[in-house]
Parts: C-alpha cells; structure tokens; sequence
C-alpha cells in the first residue's frame, strides 16, 4: 500500500463527517452554526458530535448515521482516486460526492431537499459538467433534466388531485417534490446532454426497483399504505453517476 494512499483516506473520512455535519445543521439552522442536535437543536459540543455519541441534551441517537456515512464516503473518496470521473480532479469529485451525500441523507430523512443545498449542487454539478464536457452539453443537460422533471412533477400533481378527488379526501404526500425537479437540472449539468436522459431512465428504474421491494415487504408485513412516497434525490443522483461511469467507461463512437 503506498503511503499516497492517506490522502484519499483522509480527506474520505472529512468529506463524511462534513456532510453529517451539513445534513445536522442544514435543516434546522438553514445556515452554517456550531453542530446542533438533529432532534432538539442543541448545540452540541465538536467533541459530542465527532464522536458521534448521544445528544448531551435530550439522547437522540446518531451514531449509526453518523459511522455509516463516514464509511461510505471513505469508500467513494477510494473509488474516485482510483477510477477518477474523466477530467476532473480527485478534489473536484470529492466535493460533488460530499454535496449529493448531504442531499441524499436529508432527503432519506426529513424527504425534503433544501434550497441551499439545491444551489449548491447547481454549482457544483455545474463546474464539474464543463470541465466534463464544455458549457454548451453541461447548460443543455441542466435545462433537459429540469424540464422533463418539471413535467413529471406537474402529471405526478395531476395524478394526486384525480386521485384525492375520486377518494374524497386529500393526499398529502406528493410523488415527486420540487426539490427532485431541481436535482434532475443539477445532476443534468453533471452528465451533459444528451446522457442526461439514459440518466434520468435509470433514476426511474432504480425507484421503481426500490419502490417495489418497499411495496412487497410491506404487504408481507401487512403495512401497505398506497400513497407512501420513497425519497426520489437518491435516485437521481445514484443514476447521473451510474450514466456518468457508464459512457466514461463506454464512449459513444
Ligand atoms: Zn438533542
């Protein structure tokens, strides 16, 4: 093992805590502060929550998250330094992987993707698209995935409306929030035009995957609710990487 390896072991392991960091902070504070309980909105001591031990003040339990996280980003940091994205740096990915794994935590627990973070994946995804492909593919990419999820958040309402009007009573949870819209455009600029859309195909195939494992175990469990909504940003980041590897990989002749 060469001793260069600590590089992406290190900066692996800080992109993890980062983005618990952010993910902690971000939805309660909506700005940077000191690190804040999830559950009470504490603060929380640097030591507290590096340790990822219990909250001092009500008990909320984090640890889990915490560790899961900071090991999975140790592994991308690996992969990227490894198997680098075409032409942009070990940093540069690693900084695009910190933002979308903080999406992807607050979307799988609050199902909701803050605005502050939707910027920041724009610039993000933005300045890795050119260096990928060059503005014009990375403009096109962004503005065809925010428009095809701009349609389908309008059917996915459409579809809601008949359907709470055909049961007479409401239904509160949307299919696909705006948040998914604006992922769609940010992970748009990450893969270009036209991959875009063999990316936003596999975001869909990849739900409908999950969404149908979640559906069979619930009715296994007997706990079937029909309007249940799966958290959609997880998807749609997964599949603009899965597409971005792919055609690296693959290049089109
Ligand atoms: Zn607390």
């Amino acid at each position: 093992m060469s001793a260069q390896l600590i590089i992406p072991i290190l900066f692996g392991f800080f992109s993890g805590i980062f983005a618990n960091y952010l993910a902690d902070v971000l939805p309660r504070n909506r700005h940077l502060t000191n690190p804040v309980c999830l559950d009470c909105g504490e603060i929380r001591s640097f030591s507290n929550f590096l340790s990822g031990k219990r909250c001092q003040a009500c008990g909320k339990n984090i640890y889990f998250r915490y560790w899961l996280v900071n090991v999975a980003s140790l592994i991308l940091s690996l992969l990227v330094w490894f198997f680098p994205a075409g032409l942009i740096p070990y940093w540069g990915s690693l900084i695009v992987l910190t933002v979308f794994m903080s999406i992807i935590i607050t979307d799988i627990e609050y199902h909701v993707i803050l605005n502050q973070m939707s910027v920041t994946a724009f610039l993000v995804s933005f300045a890795a698209g050119w260096w990928l492909h060059g503005w014009l593919k990375t403009i096109l990419g962004g503005i065809s995935g925010f428009l095809l999820f701009l349609g389908l958040y309008y059917l996915g309402r459409l579809f809601t409306r008949f359907m709470s009007r055909k049961r007479g009573e409401p239904v509160d949870e949307e299919a696909l929030g705006f948040g998914d819209v604006y992922m769609a455009g940010a992970v748009g600029f990450l893969t270009g035009f036209p991959f875009i859309f063999p990316a936003l195909l596999a975001a869909i195939v990849f739900g409908g995957i999950v969404s149908a494992v979640v559906l069979i175990t619930s009715l296994i469990r007997n706990s079937y609710e029909a309007f249940r909504a799966i958290p959609y940003g997880p998807f749609i980041i997964s599949g603009g990487i899965f597409i971005l590897y792919y055609y690296l990989i693959n290049p089109i002749k």
